[in-house]
């Protein structure tokens, strides 16, 4: 379980492990290496009939038929498969919200916790979904469980896929909310499911948004910053933590540990004074104090100082020797105190006046050992503040991440 997320394999339950298993997840059990279910199981054609055997009273039935026949739409797209609504009789996939024991050894736990939970293809409960009715099932919004978003995962396993390990794919076993008219199946699902039943019979193949890897030397970071004593490189959904102490860079989803954060984060840095972390987006922040985030966020960035004329923050770093944090946008450069909390006086500057050899624009900016890391694209510019040059421009972006 540990390993599979990816967390410090300490053998004990720590407190990470304990987050994420708090979080709400699928309840079917082994947690597989690969994408298919052990033993491989499918359905022997690719018509397969589905039924909803009752209703949850959380939402008006075509709302709930609306919703599973989305979530089925997700899995015929990209593969041969058809499936059909009966109304009555045993249908392959028979679906049906249950509360705690329902008889089938795998009782369900209450709100949170357990979600739902699949069989994989065969006879009998072969294929059957399950749905905790102890859960407030929704179909737009972030409150409650997105039905539609729970059963395309279930339905993964009901059509013969087991767990994914790419914190990406809808396989994946824990809940992370998409707004669903947004939800694009993974590469990674595309790939799991194709290996069982084929690709489509559409002459354009479907193909789907993948995870990234940290050592393709395309790799580029939208914010990287300090977090007591961690480092974390944002890139889209995604970021990567670093921890001094351990070999491996742990790659997470953004809504795994903020769910109400955006994805492409603009800037990112650590104020030690404040003991927080500040993750920009557009003309708001958002103040993390270790992992959560602080009441009162998102902040709009004009309360920091910056004219109107600013839009969006390129990055930017903290120096922690004087306390003055660095913002990056466009070709120009803001200074802000970070004792007083007040943007100083005869700024913007331009970059290329103080910081030559950086820029134009700048992805990313990092205060490390004493240098500061600018990422630009692939590209990593090392910076002396003290004798103010360049003095390393020839590694890539992605080089502290190990590779
Ligand atoms: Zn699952
Ligand atoms: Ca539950
Ligand atoms: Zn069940």
């Amino acid at each position: 379980m540990q390993r599979f997320f990816r967390l410090r394999i300490t053998g004990k339950l720590d407190a990470d492990t304990l987050e994420v298993m708090k979080k709400p997840r699928c309840g079917v059990p082994d947690v597989a290496q690969f994408e298919r279910t052990k033993g491989n199981p499918k359905w022997p054609n690719n018509h397969i009939t589905y039924r909803i055997v009752n209703y949850t009273p959380d939402l008006h039935p075509s709302y709930v038929d609306n919703a599973i026949q989305k979530a089925f739409e997700v899995w015929s797209k990209v593969t041969p498969l058809t499936f059909e609504k009966l109304d009555t009789g045993t249908a392959d996939i028979m679906m049906s919200f249950n509360f705690g024991d329902h008889g089938d050894n795998s009782p369900f736990d209450g709100p949170n916790g357990i979600l739902a939970h699949a069989f994989q293809p065969g006879f009998g409960i072969g294929g059957d979904a399950h749905f905790d009715e102890s859960e407030l099932w929704t179909v737009q919004g972030r409150r409650g469980h997105n039905l539609f978003l729970v059963a395309a995962h279930e339905l993964g396993h009901s059509l013969g896929l087991g767990h994914s390990e790419d914190p990406g794919a809808l396989m994946y076993p824990t809940y992370a909310y998409t707004e669903p008219s947004r939800f694009k199946l993974h590469q990674d699902d595309i790939n799991g499911i194709q290996s069982i039943y084929g690709k489509t019979y559409d002459e354009v193949q479907p193909t789907g948004p993948t995870t990234p890897t940290a050592c393709d030397p395309r790799t580029t970071f939208d914010a990287v910053t300090n977090m007591r004593g961690e480092m974390l490189f944002f890139n889209g959904r995604h970021f990567w933590r670093k921890h001094p102490q351990l070999p491996n860079v742990e790659l997470y989803f953004i809504s795994l540990f903020w769910p109400s954060l955006p994805s492409e984060i603009d800037a990112a840095y650590e104020s030690y004074e404040q003991d927080n972390v500040l993750l920009f987006k557009g003309d708001k922040y958002w103040v993390l104090n270790g992992y959560e985030i602080a009441h009162g966020s998102p902040k709009s960035i004009y309360q920091l100082g910056f004219p109107r004329t600013v839009k969006r923050i390129d990055a930017a770093f903290s120096d922690t020797e004087y306390g003055k944090t660095y913002f990056f946008v466009g070709n120009k450069y803001w200074r802000f105190d970070e004792f007083k909390q007040q943007m100083e006086r005869g700024y913007p500057k331009r970059i290329a006046q103080d910081f030559r050899g950086v820029g134009p624009r700048v992805d990313a900016a990092l205060n490390h050992d004493g240098y500061v890391y600018f990422f630009q694209g692939p590209k990593l510019i090392q910076f002396d503040m003290n004798s103010k040059r360049v003095v390393g421009n020839n590694q890539r972006s992605n080089s502290f991440l190990n590779c």
